[in-house]
């Protein structure tokens, strides 16, 4: 029932490792995304039915379908080792999409492999929810992310610090390529792999490079202008990926891994939500700084492929690493002059725009809510009372609202013009930590999966007023803070 191809599959043998899902005890549906379904040409009743489920729990192995783990290594928190890989994920295969594009059909949770090492190669029910929930919401924020298909609960029970219901979430990428699938193989002097792996991203997802004799180069801004796109959006929408090791980042340019991340709260570019990092190394306003040290690896492991001299490969790197940080700041300037209003960036809009961050930062002032209700205030200095409640000092955004009025005041744009269009990059609803704990414990200590869907179909339409689903706009009493994340789960 699913035409699948093989192109990750058919990559030299030391690529991957053949094996199939382990199967489990007593499947059931959670839930399978049916629009997501018929945009990959899947028949949403078959996926649903005993077959689809039987495939996505692990239990069955679809015709066509030749499962594998791939192999990749990945630096964690700054220090390398050599092998990690799909340790409880495994490819079914991939698929054309309806608009003619190649995306992987993975499984995460779906038992041992021989790249588990320690683990057990399962998910808990928990983190798969959150990872359906969250990277559905960050489609529809319209930011590059992997999709979730399905979630079945296995039936079975993961332990972990306390004993939780398993389950499999059923993941959807361009691909699963990463930067540490790179370093696997540079790891190991392999340079006729790192050839072939780069050819086979290039012809996947960087087609306009192949056949070029600088295509290596090329690589590594291409890769490197998604990544600053990728993580100008994270910034814009107040997301905190929280585990931005090598082996999470995508070449394809995708938000991928989304195990310990959260969204802000209330303002502060200091904010770690992740339990095990101490050192806030992947912290809000780490994030770019972070990529590009990742991305510096990457570009490590293409010197063999830039420049027999190795001087000359260097020189080459650098200058491609070098285009990084001129594309993060024209994204996310960019950005931020939209989220204010602005229809062009002017001559100090990035200042007045740090400014109003800063002074949210003084003042506890909520991400989200702040720059949604700017949209109102941009109509009329009337709607000026909701922003301003939101700052511990209201007199700090009146002051700051003033310079924004003089410098609106130069803008052609109508005022009804710019709040409409305003409305359509700050969003006013965004997975809130809080309500995703009351939707988990509904699911896992009530069966009651009525809060996903409800989360899921408000969260489908970011952008749009939805006053009778106000309680999921809110913000938490304390401004979030304290809040806590936990991966590997
Ligand atoms: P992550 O922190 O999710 O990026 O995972 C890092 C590595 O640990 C990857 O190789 C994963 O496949 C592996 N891993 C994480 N959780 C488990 C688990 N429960 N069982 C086996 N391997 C795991
Ligand atoms: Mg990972
Ligand atoms: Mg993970």
């Amino acid at each position: 029932m699913i035409s699948f191809d093989k192109s990750y599959a058919r990559l030299p043998a030391h690529f991957h490792a053949r094996l199939a899902p382990t199967p489990v005890a007593s499947p059931r549906l959670i839930r399978v995304n049916r629009a997501l379904a018929e945009e990959l040409r899947i028949d949403p009743d078959w996926l649903a039915g005993p077959d689809g489920t039987a495939m996505l729990a692990g239990n069955a192995v679809a015709e066509g379908s030749e499962p594998l783990a791939a192999a990749y290594a990945g630096h964690q928190f700054g220090n390398f080792v050599p092998q990690l890989g799909d340790g409880r994920a495994i490819l079914l295969g991939e698929v054309i999409d309806r608009h003619g594009r190649r995306r992987d059909i993975q499984l995460k949770g779906s038992g041992p492999t021989p790249f588990s090492r320690m683990g057990d190669g399962r998910a808990a029910m928990g983190p798969v929810l959150r990872e359906y929930l969250v990277s559905e919401a960050m489609a529809a924020l319209g930011i590059p992310t992997t999709r979730a298909l399905a979630a079945v609960a296995t039936g079975e029970r993961v332990i972990r610090e306390t004993v939780l219901p398993g389950a499999i979430v059923t993941r959807v990428a361009s691909s699963h390529i990463r930067v540490g699938s790179f370093q696997f193989f540079a790891a190991r002097g392999d340079t006729d792999a790192l050839i072939t792996l780069a050819d086979h991203v290039i012809a996947r997802h960087y087609p306009e490079l192949e056949g070029r004799d600088d295509r290596a180069r090329a690589l590594i801004e291409a890769v490197a202008a998604r990544q600053a796109e990728l993580v100008a959006r994270w910034l814009l929408v107040g997301f905190v990926h929280g585990v931005m090791n090598t082996d999470n980042m995508s070449v394809a340019g995708e938000t991928i891994d989304y195990g310990p991340c959260a969204f802000l709260d209330a303002y502060d570019a200091r904010t770690v939500f992740s339990s095990i990092d101490r050192n806030g190394r992947y912290a809000y306003g780490q994030q770019p700084r972070i990529a590009l040290w990742n991305l510096t690896r990457f570009a490590e492991t293409l010197l063999p492929l830039l420049d027999a001299d190795e001087d000359a490969a260097v020189k080459q790197a650098e200058a491609a690493l070098a285009t990084f940080g001129p594309r993060f700041d024209a994204a996310y300037r960019g950005g931020l002059a939209r989220k204010l209003g602005f229809s062009h960036l002017g001559e100090g809009d990035a200042e007045l725009a740090g400014d109003l961050l800063r002074t949210m930062a003084e003042n506890q002032a909520d991400h989200t809510l702040t720059f949604r209700r700017l949209c109102a205030a941009a109509e009329s200095p009337e709607g000026d009372g909701p922003v301003r409640d939101g700052f511990v000092d209201p007199t700090a955004y009146d002051a700051w609202a003033a310079r924004w009025r003089t410098r609106l005041a130069d803008d052609p744009q109508s005022p009804n013009e710019r709040a409409t269009a305003m409305r359509t990059v700050n969003p006013a609803f965004i997975p809130r930590n809080h309500r995703v704990e009351e939707m988990i414990a509904a699911a896992i200590e009530r069966d009651d999966f009525s809060p996903f869907e409800t989360m899921l179909s408000v969260l489908a339409r970011p952008y749009d007023d939805q006053p009778e689903h106000a309680r999921y706009a809110e913000a938490p009493e304390n401004g979030g803070v304290g809040y806590r994340t936990f991966c590997g789960t």
